[in-house]
């Protein structure tokens, strides 16, 4: 039953406008409707899926209906027998979810009416029909009831006729009481009881509604019916002798089946337009699902590919880094080594060059040294040999002589040793410059007469009185400097002049010049003569002139502790000045003032006769040296005991007491001057003690003081020091009131 489908579709959409539906939904509906007039299936189906997607993201049941009702609709139409089955039964499975009874009667009515199409499920089509039928009954609604209607022509096909009547009579009065006007049910009715009456027999009524049925198709152009009932209207007119109506019916069935024939034709190639669009998207879909495939195949193995060619990177890089970096830590090792290869070299180079310098040095002092000793020891021999054991004048002049100058070398080669380590300390202290050079001036021009040398002393205006420095070793440089020059100069005159060449606030700059009118030094010896134990070739012959050849050096070594360097301009023949700069701090008020207070005191001068009868036990391994000792100091009247041992001198203050001891530190066979100190404590607590050593090393004066000794006296002494320490001693723990 075709013409159902549009009847309903026609009624739902014209129902559902009024409701307001959504206008997207409404415009994909009204688009089905128009395309399915147009038999432009392929587009239907399009808007109708459209629809039904629309509708299903909003679980919108009733348009969700529509749609397939419409599917089932667009495939009936192009023939397909298994499709519009399918849809239907989805638009009921809506229909039913809507809840809405008019939808569901139609959703019903709908399937069934599929369903018997086919002519094979009539009784679940009965079935589906009279559930459609129950519901519209029961809506008492002024509508045609169709679903009786289609009933009742199953039951034709049963041949029940009684059933069928009933039903047909319900479809009749429901189409009279139904208020909007329809044509096709009175059509199909008309069709149904002519049905019905020509199986019941009465052949004259049936052809009447027959003839009712033809006048409303050819009144409408009801092709789809004509085509389907004028055949049989036509046998039915032959079989009861209207050969001229069925001449007419004939004539209007070929018409019909010309223009059924060029809709069917339509329908074929719509159809087959539709099965190649569907098979077009098939294949595109296919297409696409493969280009996909291959996309996603070529994407997988193009991120395949990435993930190598980043492992590969990744590890490219870290062999490149670990490579960089063994380069780089190889380099720094080369460079390490290189660099150590360096330092030993110079390390080496000097190391031979102090073994060579020591060598020569060695070599040079006890050739030095022996000299002297052999005027000594030769001089000694001779009193020995001599009954009288007295020697001439000479003889004694030549024995001094040679002592002394082996003294002299001894304590210039300490001084050297002392100034190239590393405990030489300068000391900084506030002094009075001019006085100090008033002095040194003096000692010289009262010293000399050998030589017959004018002494001259400048001190330039200007030159500040008081500086801090060192005068200890300004003496030294200066002694020898103006001794050198007294001592390659007869006849002649010794200027020492000094001047301040830069004064700034804190501190000066004084320049020093020692000038003598002597026999000069050519400039090729100018160089040599600043080396230890370098003496050049001289005209004099005076013995007092004879020197170390250690005083320039150790000059220069002092100089150089200094900052400072010696200068020196002479030709041969033309005498030489010898000059150097010294910057030295100035001095506060304060500080000139405590110098002036300090200078007031000559301790020895004072105390001289205090050391008379005061009790000193001196400790020493060495005899010559006790011996020397013990006769200094009983010179000044003190009351000497000796011993060789501090075991012996723990022994001595057990029985005796004393005002001071002298120890020596060194003593290799027994305990040394620390050890013998702290037992000597034991016995004669307050006693003051007083180191004797020839070192003076920073860390023997520390263990001094740890050990609480008063002082210490550096080998070889002089005696003016040696008594100045033993007074400031005695002042020190009260023996002495100053
Ligand atoms: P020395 O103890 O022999 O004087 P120095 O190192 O003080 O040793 O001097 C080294 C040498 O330099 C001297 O022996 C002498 O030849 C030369 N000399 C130093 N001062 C003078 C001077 N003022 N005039 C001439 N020659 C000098």
């Amino acid at each position: 039953m075709i013409f159902f489908f549009l009847a309903l579709s026609q009624n739902i959409s014209s129902q559902h406008i009024d409701n307001n539906r959504d206008k997207v939904k409404d415009s994909l509906y009204d688009a089905t409707i128009q395309q399915i007039s147009e038999y432009k299936y392929a587009e239907a189906i399009n808007s109708a899926s459209l629809l039904i997607n629309t509708s299903k993201k909003d679980s919108d049941d009733i348009n969700s209906f529509y749609g397939y009702n419409l599917l089932s609709e667009i495939y009936d139409k192009i023939n397909d027998s298994v499709q519009p089955i399918y849809y239907s039964r989805q638009a009921l499975k809506h229909a039913l979810k809507t809840g809405d009874k008019s939808i569901m009667a139609g959703a019903y009515n709908n399937l069934a009416s599929t369903l018997d199409e086919t002519g094979t499920e009539i009784d679940e089509a009965l079935e589906l029909y009279t559930k459609a039928l129950e519901i519209e009954r029961s809506l008492q609604d002024s509508v045609f009831l169709n679903p009786a209607l289609n009933i009742a022509e199953l039951y034709l096909i049963k041949k029940d006729y009684d059933r069928m009547a009933a039903y047909l009579l319900e479809a009749e009065f429901s189409l009279k009481r139904a208020r909007d006007e329809y044509d096709d049910p009175q059509i199909y009715l008309d069709m149904l009881w002519g049905d019905y009456h020509f199986a019941k027999g009465q052949k004259i009524e049936a052809l009447k509604l027959y003839d009712n049925a033809f006048t409303g198709i050819e009144r409408d152009s009801l092709t789809y019916l004509a085509v389907e009932f004028y055949p049989q209207f036509i046998k039915r007119l032959i079989e009861n002798n209207a050969p001229e109506k069925a001449n007419v019916v004939y004539a209007a069935l070929l018409k019909h089946i010309k223009k059924s024939h060029e809709t069917s034709e339509q329908h074929k190639i719509f159809r087959a337009s539709v099965l190649a669009q569907q098979e077009e998207l098939k294949r595109m879909r296919n297409e696409n699902f493969l280009k996909q495939e291959i996309a996603r195949t070529s994407l997988e193995s193009r991120q395949i590919l990435n993930f190598l060619f980043v492992v590969i990177l990744v590890f490219l890089v870290i062999f490149l880094l670990s490579l960089f970096r063994n380069i780089k830590t190889r380099q720094k090792l080369i460079n390490d080594l290189q660099h150590k290869n360096r330092e030993l070299e110079e390390a080496k180079e000097v190391a031979e060059k102090s073994v060579r310098d020591k060598t020569r040095f060695f070599s040079t002092v006890s050739h030095e040294i022996r000299t002297p000793l052999y005027g000594v020891t030769g001089v000694i021999s001779l009193l020995d040999d001599r009954e009288d054991k007295r020697l001439s004048r000479e003889e004694m002049s030549s024995l001094k002589f040679s002592s002394q100058h082996l003294l002299g070398i001894i304590n210039d080669l300490l001084d050297i040793s002392k100034l190239e380590g590393q405990e030489f300390i300068l000391q900084n202290r506030a002094f009075d410059l001019s006085h100090l050079l008033r002095e040194i001036f003096s000692a010289f021009e009262q010293g000399e007469t050998e030589h017959n040398n004018t002494f001259h002393l400048d001190i330039k205006e200007g030159t500040p009185q008081f500086v801090k420095g060192d005068p200890k070793r300004l003496s030294q440089i200066l002694f020898n400097l103006i001794g050198n020059a007294n001592k390659f100069t007869y006849n002649g005159d010794i200027w020492i002049s000094l001047r301040a060449e830069a004064i700034a606030e804190n501190w000066n700059e004084i320049y020093f010049e020692v000038k003598d009118t002597g026999e000069g030094i050519d400039q090729f010896s100018q160089r040599k003569i600043f080396q230890e134990f370098s003496q050049l070739e001289t005209s004099n012959t005076d013995l007092k002139s004879i020197g170390t050849g250690l005083g320039l050096a150790i000059v220069t070594k002092i100089l150089k502790k200094m900052d400072s360097a010696i200068e020196l301009k002479s030709e041969k023949g033309k005498g030489s000045t010898f000059g150097f700069r010294l910057n030295m701090k100035q001095v506060s008020v304060k500080e000139v003032l405590r110098l002036e207070k300090d200078n007031n005191i000559d301790l020895f001068e004072k105390y001289k006769d205090f050391l008379k009868g005061k009790r000193i036990l001196v400790i020493d391994d060495n005899a010559i040296n006790l011996m020397v000792t013990k006769k200094v100091l009983m010179g000044k009247g003190i009351v000497v005991t000796t011993v060789k041992s501090g075991e012996e001198a723990v022994e001595k203050v057990k029985h005796n007491t004393y005002d001071l001891v002298l120890t020596d530190i060194n003593m290799p066979a027994g305990i040394d001057g620390f050890e013998t100190s702290v037992r000597i404590r034991k016995h004669h607590p307050g006693v003051p003690i007083i180191a004797l050593s020839a070192a003076e090393t920073k860390e023997l004066q520390k263990k001094v003081k740890e050990f609480g000794l008063q002082d210490l006296i550096a080998k070889p002494y002089n005696q003016k020091e040696l008594f100045s320490k033993l007074i400031a001693s005695f002042q020190k723990t009260g023996k002495v009131l100053a």
